[in-house]
């Protein structure tokens, strides 16, 4: 028997949802208040006004997003599926609360967990998952963030301490960060360090001419003979796998986040489409227009198949970075592009920020960018199929 469809889903229009448990259903609900009531009302001026929420910083907190992922430590240990969708509620928001929490969470607070001592997860992960700390995660360099092995930031030994030196690009909450775990070659190969604010040596920039993630916060470091104590060493990191395995983590979290830009986009264009008149009809009733929406209606659900079966994989302990970078080029792909679309599809009114398909191109333009481009995960599923590395 074939089911009429007496609620129109357009944004879940294989009921994804009725593929979720109780909590995940739960948590995507609160996630998604928090972003009604509290993200939506400010995130227009923040980013005009180039200028991050802060004050946001312990509602996502007090809901237990930080660090989500991760068990003990005052984390909430929740499944891969909710994680995502934490994410896909946060980026409908705006790419900039998502970045700032896969940054807290996948880039600082799990390298902690998964390569920290003991008495460091103590010092700084409850702090970090109330919000109380906030961390950034240096990797990229201004030589070139695609050939992260081609590091010049290096430390060396000094009696009992290290010496670290050198510069890192591009840096999400760089110039606000309490923490920064930095990646830096050694003697002994690449290494993870905890670079605390107020070390003498260290420096943060705000980058401030940005067109894009305006709503968040991004810098350079600069490490001049930074002392930083063994202490304050990763000790179970080696090599360029410490900081690639916390990318995945990330990159996970872009392939949901990313459907809830493309959602928020959707769904603003079907309200116009279906109120501006054109040529004595809605635009809504033109073929032309139906077949640009039933379109990205499919790229949406199509991407959000993908996360859900990405999700299951995770769960199961089965998932892998090319698949990984298969569903971060897919689902940003389909998010800019949507994005972009629904722009084109508002006329003029596409370039106000007044309607928000052009905050999320402009901002879907760095997330598609970093954590790796969609050429490099490209060569990434390249290289799965045919044993060949291109890169
Ligand atoms: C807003 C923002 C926030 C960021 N936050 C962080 C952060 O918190 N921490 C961090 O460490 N980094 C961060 N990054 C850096 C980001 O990961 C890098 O920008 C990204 O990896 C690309 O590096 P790049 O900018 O140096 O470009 P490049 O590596 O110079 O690439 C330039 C172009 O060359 C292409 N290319 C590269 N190699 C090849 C090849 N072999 N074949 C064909 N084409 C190729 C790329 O696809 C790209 O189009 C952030 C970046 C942005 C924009």
């Amino acid at each position: 028997m074939i089911a009429a469809m007496s609620t129109p889903r357009p944004l879940d229009f294989f009921d994804c949802a009725s593929l979720l448990g109780p909590e995940d259903l739960a948590i995507r609900a609160s996630v998604a208040r928090l972003v009604d009531e509290k993200v939506l009302p400010v995130i227009r001026a923040c980013f005009e006004e180039h200028r991050f929420p802060r004050e946001l910083v312990r509602e996502l907190a007090a809901l237990g997003l930080f660090g989500a992922s991760l068990q003990g430590h005052g984390c909430a240990g929740l499944g891969a599926i909710a994680s995502g969708l934490i994410c896909q509620e946060l980026e409908r928001g705006d790419s900039a609360i998502r970045s700032f929490v896969s940054v807290q969470s996948s880039l600082c607070m799990y390298p902690l967990h998964t390569f920290g001592s003991e008495e460091q997860k103590q010092r700084w992960l409850p702090a970090m998952a109330r919000g109380e700390v906030i961390g950034c995660f240096g990797l990229t360099e201004s030589q070139g963030g695609s050939d992260p092995a081609n590091l010049r930031t290096h430390a060396r030994r000094d009696g009992g301490d290290w010496l670290l030196s050198g510069s890192k690009m591009w840096i999400t909450n760089g110039s606000i960060a309490d923490v920064a775990v930095v990646w830096a070659q050694t003697d002994d190969g690449i290494r993870g360090f905890l670079v605390e604010r107020g070390m003498p040596g260290f420096a943060a920039t705000e980058i401030d001419n940005k067109f894009s993630l305006r709503a968040s916060i991004t810098a350079a470091l600069y490490f001049d003979s930074v002392r930083v104590p063994q202490a304050n060493l990763l000790p179970e990191a080696r090599g360029l796998k410490g900081p690639l395995s916390c990318l995945t983590q990330a990159r996970y979290g872009i392939c949901w986040g990313v459907i809830g830009a493309a959602q928020a986009c959707l769904a603003q264009l079907l309200d116009y489409t279906g109120s501006r008149e054109l040529f004595g009809k809605a635009l809504a009733q033109n073929q032309a227009i139906q077949i640009r929406l039933a379109d990205m209606s499919r790229r949406i659900t199509t991407a959000q198949l993908l996360a859900l079966q990405l999700g299951k994989l995770k769960d199961a302990g089965r998932m892998t970075p090319a698949q990984v970078s298969m569903a971060k080029w897919n689902n940003c792909r389909m998010a800019l592009d949507v994005a972009r679309d629904c722009r084109d599809m508002l006329g003029g009114a596409g370039i106000s920020a007044e309607y928000v398909p052009i905050r999320h191109m402009l901002n879907l333009e760095s997330v598609i960018t970093y954590e790796g481009t969609q050429t490099i995960h490209q060569l990434a599923v390249g290289r799965e199929l045919t044993g060949h590395s291109a890169f």
